[in-house]
């Protein structure tokens, strides 16, 4: 295909706004997909997704559009349309996931486009997770067309919201698309649009090919299959490629476009956008960000942008029944083939036995993980409490990463680095009050504040990641009662006043619920810990002291005071069969305890105080 005639787009928008609807109206106005076929949300595939309505893995589907065919030409304004009216174009809609968590995927979708519709819900306006990847599409001077959703229904304010739009983006409120993705109003309006102001992608034709891997997905039928934007020369059907971040080699056994299913073709060049298969089993195998070339005369240089993905939040997973521990370990496996962020390794803990630590890149990972592991695997997990990573440095020079906060070292502690994140919350203005509080309580700074509007504000806080894990998001929509929006990404480290907080019970230190606290919240941590653990542990033959400690000083304490029968007593002197039977009871319930030195902890209380309130 004549770049030219290629216009490469992605839609951003926050959840719920509209995007998968608007996705499916596209397909149907372009005759992709039939009537027939069509059911809602097409290209949500994954269960959870489509529960939840998030998108968690993107991709790309190649439409053909004559602009003006419609019986439009160019945009809605009269400024749009190039002169190609009714030249058939070839329209790469690239659909990037919508989490805080996965910035770094947005980030290579992005940089895969030319341009990007900001889809908004015009009964809603702009939200913080919208605002966020309208300043990465910014920074990859990505072509925006604004766009706002629902106009049909009777709550939508478009000339209140278009005017906050072109406030954002220094425009006219009068270039604000109105579109209704359920009705397909203005979405023909929309293609042309997206015609006439996305730029066509620009590219070496007869340079060694250059691919950039946007995304990556692992099919048990095919294997890995690999997206990617073909940015100089081409990749032809059958030659060997190689990726350029490891050197390792493969064969191209197919490639092609969705359309919107998988179409194989001859090859992919300039500026298009498509899929390749090379036989690879696991994703990690075909990084996203990652360049590839071909094997020979292939390029030097690869195109910038790839990092790692680096997991940012660890947690314990252990199985509630011990014997499911290989299970565990095979669901993992499985889980990994398509996840190169996914990373574990096995853990053994007194209280819990054998399980996982397990390192995800934020809380939303962390949650569609575990659930996949308890649905799609049937296993019956207990996490531990979920932690960022920490940077030690000793006294003696040695520098120690933790992951699991039970490792924290022992010895002389110079200075502990955690991750910081900069977030971006967009609220009513009533309630900065409120937010303010709750930052400040967080250990937040702030950085800045703008009124998108006169009755709306965006917050701009940098955050320890370890206060936004524990908690900060349902906090917030209790305070805002549910009007917060709130997005981050990881903004380096610092170094703060951290202790770790070890729980014990008589003596003892239970792993599983030490913490790595700030120094001023170590003593409500330690109380909170010990007065739970107080009520969910049933007395024993013996007194158990429960202690919080930071290192050998003891911060809070509380006592669960020994019970005075045995089960014996009641049957002193009372027939044989009935002991036996009452023994035997006693040893069933013993099962699903958990022995902490001499004290038995009944699972549940793990489980309890594990949860986080
Ligand atoms: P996404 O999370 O951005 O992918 O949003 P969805 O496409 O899943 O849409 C969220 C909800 O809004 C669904 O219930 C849709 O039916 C509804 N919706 C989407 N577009 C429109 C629209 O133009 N008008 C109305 N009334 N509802 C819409
Ligand atoms: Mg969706």
């Amino acid at each position: 295909t004549d770049p030219a005639l290629i216009r490469n787009f992605c839609i951003i928008a926050h959840i719920d706004h509209g995007k998968s609807t608007l996705a499916d109206r596209m397909l149907q106005l372009t005759g992709i997909v039939e009537q027939r076929q069509m059911r809602a949300q097409y290209l949500d595939r994954m269960d959870i997704e489509r529960e939840r309505g998030i998108t968690i893995k993107s991709q790309a589907v190649r439409m053909p559009w004559s602009p003006g065919a419609n019986g439009n030409v160019g945009s809605a304004d009269g400024t749009g349309g190039t002169g190609d009216s009714g030249v058939a174009h070839i329209l790469n809609m690239i659909d990037t996931p919508g989490h805080v968590d996965f910035t770094y995927e947005v980030s290579r979708s992005l940089a895969a486009c030319e341009g990007c519709i900001l889809l908004v819900d015009a009964a809603q306006g702009i939200e913080a997770q919208t605002l966020a990847n309208l300043y990465l599409a910014m920074e990859h001077e990505l072509t925006i067309i604004p766009v706002l959703n629902k106009i049909d229904l009777p709550a939508a304010q478009p000339e209140k919201f278009a005017a906050e739009l072109a406030h954002l983006i220094g425009c006219e409120p009068e270039d604000v698309l109105k579109v209704s993705a359920k009705t397909g109003e203005g979405v023909g309006e929309l293609l042309d649009t997206v015609v006439g102001q996305v730029p066509p992608p620009v590219g070496v034709a007869d340079a060694p090919a250059r691919a950039m891997i946007f995304d990556s997905v692992y099919d048990s039928y095919r294997g890995v299959v690999t997206y990617v934007k073909v940015v100089d020369g081409k990749l032809s059907k059958r030659e060997r490629i190689r990726m350029m971040s490891t050197g390792a080699t493969h064969e191209l056994l197919e490639i092609g476009a969705n359309s919107p299913e998988m179409t194989p073709s001859e090859g992919l060049g300039v500026g298009e956008v498509g899929y390749l298969i090379t036989g690879v089993k696991d994703v990690r195998q075909s990084k996203v960000g990652d360049t590839i070339t071909q094997l020979s005369k292939g390029a030097t240089e690869p195109l910038g942008g790839y990092k790692e993905p680096k997991p940012m939040v660890f947690s314990g997973l252990y199985p509630l029944d011990g014997s499911d521990y290989p299970e565990l370990r095979d669901a993992l496996d499985k889980l990994q083939l398509n996840d190169a962020a996914l990373v574990y390794e096995p853990e053994t803990s007194a209280a819990l036995g054998f399980g996982f630590r397990v390192g995800f890149l934020g809380l939303l990972h962390l949650e569609v993980i575990r659930e996949r592991l308890e649905r799609e695997f049937g296993l019956d997990l207990i996490a531990t409490a979920p932690n960022v990573v920490y940077r030690v440095d000793m006294e003696d020079g040695t520098e120690h990463i933790v992951t699991n906060p039970s490792e924290f070292p022992t010895g002389k502690v110079d200075k502990v680095h955690e991750p910081m994140v900069r977030s971006t919350l967009i609220a009513p203005s009533e309630f900065i009050g409120a937010i303010m509080e709750l930052c400040q309580s967080r250990r937040g700074s702030l950085q800045g504040m703008d009124y998108l509007s006169e009755e709306r504000v965006e917050l701009r806080y940098q955050l320890p990641l370890a206060e936004i894990v524990f908690d900060f998001f349902d906090s917030l929509k209790s305070k805002t009662r549910g009007y917060a929006s709130l997005d981050y990404e990881p903004n380096g480290e610092q170094a703060a006043d951290l202790v770790k907080v070890d729980i014990l019970l008589q003596g003892d230190r239970v792993d599983a619920f030490s913490a790595i606290v700030h120094k001023d919240k170590a003593y409500g941590y330690g109380v909170r810990m010990a007065t739970k653990l107080r009520e969910l542990i049933p007395r024993q033959q013996f007194e158990v002291p429960i202690q919080a400690a930071v290192g050998s000083r003891v911060i809070a304490r509380e006592t669960v005071r020994a019970i005075r029968k045995d089960v014996l007593a009641k049957c002193y002197g009372g027939d044989i069969s009935r002991k036996r039977k009452l023994l035997e009871k006693q040893k069933e319930g013993k099962k699903r305890m958990k022995v902490v030195g001499r004290v038995e902890v009944p699972q549940e209380a793990f489980i309890a105080a594990l949860s986080s309130d």
